[in-house]
């Protein structure tokens, strides 16, 4: 089969570096990366076992069918299953050894049941509700929560977990708030459970939070969670694993007070030669980057001109000596002195440099360096 035009390409050592940085800053004796959504659009099998490799044995994934997909890839380890586990799934997230979070005494029943069954034991951790008002439980649930489990065969506690809203922000006085109120919870379990809030804000930010475990994802893509702004000087610490590269399809040279693309929402100010790229929003590559967003040909930006459609888009090349059908396009990462990140590619659409890294990683053909 012919190749696409697009590639992403996933450079597992930036990853693998991104991983000592992160581990060695972690002021705990666990570390989980999080490899849900395809690992942020990187590839979650590819990512897992790079990862391994660097010394990781903890992985968190959103459901059930990602845990699996690794396991039947061969990753070892403990796979926390964030988001819990149906009733019609609880055989096969006890046949396929994951640890599935808690949010309700029903599934600790059913879980048990289906962990009885099969003569085996199912750890969990424990989901509570700390201040973002997403899953878990509340402190007046949990001790009944924490009893249930003690009293059900093939069911062990293994961790208690919440989350922060608002770690990305030092400032933010609220990371600390939600911590303590952890503490409060985490007051009711085991000894042998682990601890864990941080994720990757907290990670960078709040080192008095990690405790048992910390879960980072965004950072180990190369991100900083709430964007580069103010780590200008720290940008070798982090390194974006994803590029995202094309090629011209076809150069064009139109005259001035030429309408370009659906819309005419663009008229060329000048005589223009505008490149044809195979990019649009079927690629990840959003449409309200029409008429802002840009791209590096030969080292240069040229800025999209017109409507971002399905599968194509028009860039502004006039400028830019010599272009031609076959030449590499840079989408995200770099080309010659410049560089795109899914930071400023983020801003310009309103959105967060994980969203773009999904879109993009998960609509177009991967390959591996490293
Ligand atoms: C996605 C997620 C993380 C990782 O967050 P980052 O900001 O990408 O580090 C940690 N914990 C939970 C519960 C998550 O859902």
């Amino acid at each position: 089969m012919s190749e696409s035009l697009n590639r992403v390409t996933i450079d597992l050592a930036a990853l693998k570096q991104n991983y000592a940085f992160l581990r060695q800053r972690a002021n705990a004796p666990h570390f989980l990366s999080m490899v849900k959504a395809d690992a942020y659009g990187h590839g979650n099998i590819r990512c897992a076992e790079a990862l391994a490799g660097a010394g990781c044995t903890v992985f968190g994934v959103a459901e059930l069918n990602e845990a699996v997909t690794l396991r039947e890839a061969g990753v070892a380890g403990t796979i926390l299953v964030m988001a819990g586990v149906p009733e019609g799934d609880a055989a096969e997230a006890v046949a396929n050894d994951v640890t599935p979070l808690v949010y309700d005494t029903a599934s600790l029943k059913y879980l048990s049941q289906a962990a009885v069954r099969q003569g085996r034991e199912i750890t969990v951790h424990f989901k509570v509700n700390t201040g973002m008002c997403r899953l878990g439980f509340e402190l007046d649930q949990m001790a009944e929560a924490v009893a249930l489990a003690d009293s059900l065969p093939g069911v062990k506690s293994g961790g208690i977990v919440s989350h922060f809203p608002e770690a990305d922000t030092p400032a933010a006085p609220s990371t600390l708030q939600n911590f303590a109120r952890f503490k409060e919870f985490a007051e009711l379990i085991g000894p042998d459970c682990i601890r864990h809030i941080a994720n990757s804000g907290a990670t960078l930010y709040f080192p008095q939070t990690h405790w048992d475990m910390v879960r980072c994802g965004i950072s180990l893509y190369g991100y900083f969670p709430e964007g580069k702004t103010g780590h200008e000087a720290e940008m070798d610490l982090l390194r974006p694993v994803m590029r995202f590269s094309t090629r011209v399809l076809q150069v064009r040279e139109v005259a001035a007070g030429v309408p370009v693309s659906y819309g005419g929402t663009y008229v060329t100010e000048r005589a223009s030669r505008l490149a044809v790229l195979p990019v649009g929003y079927s690629n990840g590559f959003p449409r309200g980057l029409s008429n802002c967003g840009e791209v590096l040909i030969r080292g240069k930006r040229a800025p999209v001109r017109g409507r971002v459609c399905m599968n194509l888009c028009m860039v502004d090349v006039t400028d830019i000596d010599g272009v031609a059908a076959g030449d590499e396009v840079v989408i995200l990462g770099r080309q010659g002195d410049d560089m795109l990140d899914a930071d400023d590619m983020a801003a310009k659409v309103g959105t967060i440099s994980y969203e773009l890294l999904c879109l993009l990683g998960c609509m177009n053909s991967r390959y591996y360096l490293g």
